[in-house]
């Protein structure tokens, strides 16, 4: 088995690399390029369309190995395959193959289908190093069409009341997915800077992105869909926009009571991660010896792997205690 270390970040001792690691590192995968998975390292192993992202989002030079879907890298004695981890355009897994064995790294992942991320794929695997953001049994999204229909539907209502409706959505991921389906149905979007450039970049390495998108403009919001970040910069942004009406897009709607949390009209359970049965799917799939867990409900999904006979440990929590009794 593939030696894994934990320490602010996942390290591969072996093959002197790290998985997303949080600060610089001398050689690290960059799994995509949301901002908790970029820092400035000296040498990146990662997809072309994350490599763009990348420099979009974080200054200085560095090494790129880039690494298209389904082709192989050598890195000393080990052979490294990126795989689609249908989490946001350009992301991938990373599976490792050497003579102690195999690995799949998830980074971000899911399982669902949408507009504008390439489908996941995936290989069996020794060890399976995966996220559990949502690790726990109660978190199971509705179909991603139904919540997109519901937000078409608020923001129908909102423009027929003569209200200006505001989306919160990630810059990178939720935002290229919303828009997407507003264009597609006649809604036209708006996004601040930083948002509408990510977007035009996903708009030109995903065939099929539709054209219309504008940048946004504060005293010519009437009649449009604001898609803007989530957070209390944005509402200032905002606050001459009126009337308007607020909605949330995050698998965290699952909770109940989210928009109240968001402090927002609505919430919609969009979400660019795997939910808990999508999660327990693909343990089934990769059939690993050993899990390893990330992020999220890490120890408690562990836990539950252990309690179904698979060998399985959070990295980022210390129930490595448990492992030692
Ligand atoms: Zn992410």
């Amino acid at each position: 088995m593939v030696d894994v270390r934990f320490q602010n970040g996942v390290e591969l001792p072996s093959h002197g690399l790290w998985l997303d690691p949080h600060k610089a590192k001398p050689l690290a995968f960059v799994s995509h390029a949301h901002s908790d998975h970029l820092a400035a390292h000296a040498e990146v192993v990662l997809t072309p369309a994350t490599a763009r992202l990348m420099c979009a989002r974080i200054s200085g030079k560095r090494v790129e190995r880039l690494l298209p879907y389904g082709q192989t890298l050598e890195l000393g004695e080990a052979r490294l395959t990126a795989l689609s981890a249908g989490h946001i355009c350009g992301s991938s897994q990373l599976y490792i193959e050497s003579e102690a064995g195999s690995l799949l790294y998830t980074g971000d992942f899911k399982l669902r289908g949408c507009r504008s991320t390439e489908a996941c794929a995936w290989r069996q695997a020794d060890t399976l190093i995966m996220e559990t953001t949502f690790g726990l049994p109660q978190y199971q999204l509705p179909p991603t069409e139904e919540v997109i229909q519901g937000v078409l539907t608020f923001c129908r209502e909102s423009l027929e009341s003569g209200a200006v409706p505001v989306l919160h959505a990630y810059s990178l991921g939720k935002a290229q997915e919303i828009v997407w389906a507003l264009l597609e149905n006649g809604l036209v979007p708006m996004l601040p800077p930083a948002a509408h450039r990510l977007t035009e970049i996903c708009a030109e390495l995903q065939s099929g992105f539709p054209q219309g998108f504008l940048p946004l403009n504060v005293a010519d919001a009437a009649g449009h869909v604001l898609v803007v970040p989530p957070g209390r910069k944005s509402k200032e942004l905002l606050r001459s926009v009126q009337p308007q009406r607020t909605a949330v897009l995050t698998g965290w709607a699952m909770n109940p009571g989210a928009r109240f949390q968001y402090k927002c009209d609505a919430a919609f359970a969009l979400s660019d991660h795997a939910d808990y049965p999508d999660l327990i799917r693909y343990v089934e799939l990769v059939q690993p010896r050993k899990v390893l867990t990330l992020h999220g409900f890490a120890a408690a999904f562990a836990a539950d792997l252990r309690a179904r006979g698979i060998e399985a440990w959070a990295l980022s929590e210390n129930d490595q205690l448990e492992l030692a009794l």
